[in-house]
């Protein structure tokens, strides 16, 4: 049974995702306040081989082997990715098992870190995250290790485009009435301009948030938000089709894992899993009937996560 590397899974940016995650359950440098995940339980500065480097490489080579289609190959998960001291040896193994462009999802806060930097010049794609304008909403926001400085995040993102030559989307998370504001987004598009990313994504909560007050940001607001940036920049829509006619098998234990990973509603495990609809839904009762699952309304979506009880 696999641990470290899941899906492929729908992702709203990279298609069909196949996730590598590096670090245990919430070991972050942030304790965001909108985190699907939940509460960091550990938050630290601390990179070290959190998990074995011989195993996650197995695992990723079976998926790779096996998976009917994959986009791309993506270190992200329940926790920060640049924590892992090997991500960037495993970069250069993936590269050398196949040809799918390897992504990093990461928050950005390390990489002031000269030796992370080093670790991430080989990835395709780095997807860093700057969510506030300023150190005071970046402490209320991001809710980082106290040893993070604002100007030294912002900083790190600024001289790793100096040395990087592949493509960096920023995402910035919004939040009603907190950063999702006129004020706020122009101050954030300035830092943007500093950093020259190829593309802004400007995203706001469309799943199941931990705190009640985390609001979505309106898509009127985000569409208007997008004319504040002077580089290339969207507004990620909650869920972008992708591909239909990849038929596989996916079984209850495929559909577990994903949904012990994130909440899902029924049409994100049938695009993820590449099977129809109808199916997915089948499982999806099966394995409610079994209690299995658990599920949230959110926008008028019904997610379903796994039930580890
Ligand atoms: S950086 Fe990512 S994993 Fe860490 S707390 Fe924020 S949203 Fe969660």
């Amino acid at each position: 049974m696999s641990h470290h590397v899941f899906g492929p899974v729908p992702s709203r940016r990279l298609g069909r995702s196949l996730g590598i995650d590096l670090v245990p359950f919430k070991t972050c440098t942030y304790n965001c306040i909108y985190c699907q995940l939940g509460q960091t339980t550990n938050l630290t500065l601390e990179r070290k081989e959190w998990v074995p480097f011989d195993k996650v490489m197995e695992e990723a080579r079976k998926k790779i082997r096996s998976a009917d289609r994959i986009d791309y190959i993506t270190f992200s998960g329940s926790g920060e990715p640049t924590l892992h001291s090997r991500i960037g040896d495993m970069t250069r193994e993936l590269k050398r098992m196949s040809s799918i462009p390897v992504a990093v999802l990461t928050n950005g806060s390390l990489l002031w870190q000269q030796e992370v930097q080093d670790d991430l010049l080989e990835a395709d794609l780095v997807i860093p995250s700057l969510d506030a304008p300023d150190r005071g909403l970046f402490r209320h926001v991001n809710r980082p290790h106290p040893d993070l400085a604002f100007d030294q995040v912002v900083e790190g993102l600024v001289k790793f485009r100096e040395r990087y030559s592949g493509k960096i989307w920023l995402e910035v998370f919004l939040l009603s009435g907190i950063t999702g504001m006129e004020s706020e987004v122009k101050k954030i598009a300035d830092l943007a301009r500093t950093v020259r990313p190829d593309l802004v994504q400007l995203i706001t909560a469309t799943r199941p948030a931990p705190l009640d007050f985390v609001e979505p940001v309106s898509v009127e607001d985000m569409n208007r938000f997008v004319r504040f940036f002077d580089v290339p920049t969207v507004a990620v829509p909650a869920f972008s089709p992708i591909a239909r006619d990849v038929l596989s098998k996916a079984g209850r234990e495929e559909i577990l894992r994903l949904l012990e990973r994130r909440p899902c509603t029924v049409e994100d495990i049938a695009l993820g899993l590449g099977i129809p609809p109808a199916e997915a839904e089948k499982y999806v009762a099966d394995l409610d009937a079994h209690g299995q699952l658990r599920s949230e309304t959110c926008n008028g979506s019904v997610y379903f996560t796994a039930d580890p009880t």
